[in-house]
């Protein structure tokens, strides 16, 4: 069994950037940002870039136990707090105006992160999209319609909202997620008059 990495450092950086909007909204968010900043301090240059390196790598798969085991683990609960994945996510773009279609993938043909602004589920490698992982799935189903949200709040990559998408269909038809058929409204007054 892999053993999971605590809150990796690409993450914690990546929320350090995220959470300078919500300063002075939440607290909570300020302390992983002063928690980033302490710790790159300690390692010298190479390490560095050996371990930025390691963070951006997408090569091998993590399996699907262990992201199911993550969900649940202390360090999720670390990383995230009591937000959604995607809550304190925010893409950075050029201008004025957000655009309104999403980057393609956030990952590169070699397998690595290409971008320094990857998506709420690119930049944790232990998200694994998948219809088992129903922990992971609700995060991105709204409670009071039972849809997905819609990808401008998400703001996820066209690739992983697609993925979502069919891991949250599998899911229902499967059973792993309950939902409500919507009501149908018959007019018997027309069968009536037959
Ligand atoms: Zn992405």
């Amino acid at each position: 069994m892999n053993q999971i990495i605590p809150m990796t450092r690409f993450l914690r950086q990546n929320l350090s950037t995220i959470t300078s909007y919500r300063r002075i909204i939440s607290m909570n968010a300020n302390q992983i940002r002063f928690c980033s900043q302490d710790k790159r301090n300690d390692d010298t240059k190479t390490n560095r870039k050996q371990i930025e390196r390691e963070n951006r790598d997408r090569r091998i798969p993590v399996e699907l136990d262990t992201s199911i085991r993550y969900m649940k683990s202390d360090a999720f609960k670390e990383t995230y707090q009591d937000y959604k994945i995607w809550e304190l996510f925010r893409r950075n773009f050029k201008g004025q105006f957000s655009p309104a279609v999403p980057r393609l993938s956030c990952v590169g043909d070699d397998g690595f992160v290409k971008t320094s602004n990857p998506c709420a589920i690119c930049r944790d490698r232990y998200l694994v999209l998948h219809h088992k992982n129903i922990e992971l799935l609700r995060q991105f189903i709204s409670p009071h319609t039972g849809y997905v949200y819609s990808n401008s709040i998400l703001c996820l990559c066209h690739e992983q909202y697609e993925k979502l998408c069919v891991a949250v269909t599998l899911a229902k038809n499967y059973g792993y997620i309950d939902f409500e058929v919507p009501h149908r409204h018959y007019d018997y007054q027309y069968h009536y008059k037959l």
